[in-house]
């Protein structure tokens, strides 16, 4: 009897054994998204921490968003894990009649398995992903410049140690539309966001979670410039002409980059597999050990780490 009940004891501890190396990968991941982050304009701009961390750890400059290309319905793509025919945020305004998205994101998710869960963003649509409950932190800072988003999180991750975090830097995408993809305001814009990622790991490796944590880099979109004869349409119209524009599936719209980089990453790696949008938030759960929904439709970017978890 009592060999029994050792032996159930034992094979319970085996089993616990078991599920606890059926480990995650990191235990916090944070989700940085430069909106309007085209690779182009990336790799033209001067970005030295984006690109040491594209460097250093896996990376691709070839990732796609989905079409339509923009903010609000490939953002939900991104933190859903679905395309926009599933997830059916079809809209990109901040029309307080629109409800919350329907799908469970990554962080409703993730708070399913008692995980703490943050969003520091620099545009108020993103209360459309805000389901009650999901977050611990939905932090919308006044100024919606990349600096004060960097701030805002800087001052929370320390006190809350999120394990999964989505950063919005909007900059970009602003002075995008005003200025064009290639402007000295677009690259300044680029770099300003840069910095604010630099407060971003420091802010990190302040709160002491740099060791166990997976940072992925990417973006919503890219854009292009409208021709001239488009702009003189919207002058003619007298409409403020915008320089840049995106939306549409052109390769300059839906080429986004995608980076991971932290505890278990690959090393100085190119992702050569095909990285959709959605594949980020397979993959943010995918490290955290929570297993991905059958109704996802992203996969977890396995190849971008050396230390998958077992089971
Ligand atoms: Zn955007
Ligand atoms: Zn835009």
């Amino acid at each position: 009897m009592i060999r029994t009940f050792t032996c159930v004891l034992v094979s319970l501890f085996l089993c616990a054994a078991a599920r606890a190396s059926a480990s995650p990968i990191a235990r916090h991941v944070f989700i940085v998204s430069f909106d309007q982050g085209a690779p182009a304009g990336i790799l033209k701009a001067d970005m030295p921490v984006f690109k040491r961390m594209a460097e250093e750890g896996a990376h691709t400059w070839e990732a796609y968003t989905i079409v339509p290309s923009v903010t609000l319905p490939a953002h939900t793509s991104m933190l859903t894990g679905v395309g926009i025919q599933k997830h059916q945020v079809t809209w990109n305004d901040i029309d307080p009649e629109k409800s919350v998205v329907q799908v469970p994101t990554i962080f409703s998710i993730a708070k399913k398995s008692g995980l703490v869960t943050a969003m520091v963003v620099s545009k108020e649509k993103f209360r459309t992903l805000h389901q009650p409950g999901s977050l611990d932190a939905f932090i919308l800072p006044s100024d919606p410049s990349s600096k004060s988003v960097a701030a805002a999180f800087a001052e929370m991750v320390g006190k809350l140690k999120p394990n999964l975090c989505f950063i919005h830097f909007g900059e970009p995408d602003v002075v995008g539309h005003a200025h064009g993809m290639f402007s000295p305001e677009k690259m300044r814009a680029f770099a300003d966001s840069d910095d604010a990622l630099g407060t971003v790991v420091k802010a990190i490796t302040d709160a002491g979670l740099l060791d166990s944590s997976v940072i992925i880099l990417t973006a919503d979109h890219g854009g292009h410039d409208r021709s001239a004869e488009e702009l003189a349409g919207m002058a003619k119209a007298g409409v403020p002409p915008q320089p840049g524009t995106h939306g549409s599936a052109l390769p300059e719209d839906v080429t986004i980059p995608w980076v991971a980089w932290g505890t278990g990453v690959r090393q100085h790696f190119l992702i050569t597999a095909p990285v959709v949008v959605y594949d980020t938030a397979a993959t943010a759960l995918w490290v955290l050990g929570i297993p991905v929904l059958e109704s996802f439709w992203g996969r977890p970017v396995t190849s971008a780490f050396d230390r998958p978890p077992e089971g």
